[in-house]
């Protein structure tokens, strides 16, 4: 379907009332500058993401996992919302109910005005204590961009701090898991800028799908998911997110 015939599609179903759910990836966050688990930064791509973003890793070395997040921290401090988040943002007031599942840990969909995120893997901006000691709360804010210390102590108990993300071999936060596969219950979900392999998040699409839901997918690549949404753009989030938007604003 060529590309203005896609948008008259789903202009059609986006109708004020429809029950929109979006869950994104990285790739929302590309256009900000965000740096991929992979990009070119020399220091970094000599380890692997696994030896880092595990229990075992931090268990192991610390220091060394906490200077990692503090250089994602201090990038993604450099880095301002784009206009695909921006939409996302705005949909949250044009819909009756919309729901925004983030994959994302940048806090980006935060600071262009998303209210209620449903963050599945936590936040580099959480923090909370290595050893759980019972004094402190399970996760709290700390944005201080650089760490004085590396690892950060825990105000509680003195142990090391932990990042507020959810590594590889961790659960995710049932509560989170649960409102996301509730929000799968709706008129059109959108898969944008994952690459959809991370599972259980990846299921939240088929999950949508055998509910009845349209199912659209916005990545410039095609994906495990493409060959089975119902619509595929392929495009820049931060391209078809304002030209989705445009449409709607001229039509209603
Ligand atoms: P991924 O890196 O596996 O996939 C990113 C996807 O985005 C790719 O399919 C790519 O084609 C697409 N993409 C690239 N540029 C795009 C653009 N401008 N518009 C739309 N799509 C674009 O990311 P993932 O699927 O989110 O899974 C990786 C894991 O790593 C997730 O847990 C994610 O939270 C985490 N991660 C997060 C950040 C962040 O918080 N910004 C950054 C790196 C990795």
């Amino acid at each position: 379907m060529s590309w203005n015939g896609s948008l008259d599609r789903l202009v059609r179903v986006l109708t004020p009332d429809a029950r929109v759910t979006v869950i994104t990836g990285a790739g929302v966050s590309a256009a900000s500058g965000v740096p991929t688990f992979r990009g070119p930064d020399g220091l970094w791509n000599r380890v692997r993401v696994e030896d880092l973003a595990s229990p075992e890793a931090f268990a192991r070395d610390p220091r060394l996992v906490w200077q990692w997040y503090d250089w994602r921290r201090r990038a993604i401090a450099a880095c301002e919302p784009n206009d695909g988040h921006r939409v996302l943002a705005s949909w949250a007031r044009r819909f009756s109910r919309f729901t925004l599942i983030t994959q994302n840990v940048d806090g980006l969909h935060e600071r262009a005005g998303s209210p209620d995120i449903l963050r599945l893997h936590g936040s580099i901006w959480d923090v909370g204590c290595w050893k759980g000691c019972l004094a402190a709360p399970h996760r709290w804010r700390d944005e201080t961009v650089p760490l004085p210390v590396l690892p950060p102590p825990c105000p509680y108990c003195g142990g090391p701090l932990r990042p507020g993300v959810v590594w590889f071999g961790e659960v995710l936060d049932a509560e989170v898991f649960e409102h996301s596969l509730d929000a799968t219950d709706c008129d059109v979900f959108f898969t944008i800028g994952t690459s959809a392999i991370v599972f259980p998040a990846a299921g939240l699409m088929e999950h949508a799908r055998r509910q009845g839901a349209m199912t659209v997918e916005i990545n410039p690549e095609s994906t495990s998911a493409t060959g089975r949404v119902d619509l595929a753009l392929s495009q820049a989030a931060e391209v078809a997110l304002p030209a989705i938007e445009h449409r709607l604003t001229r039509e209603r």
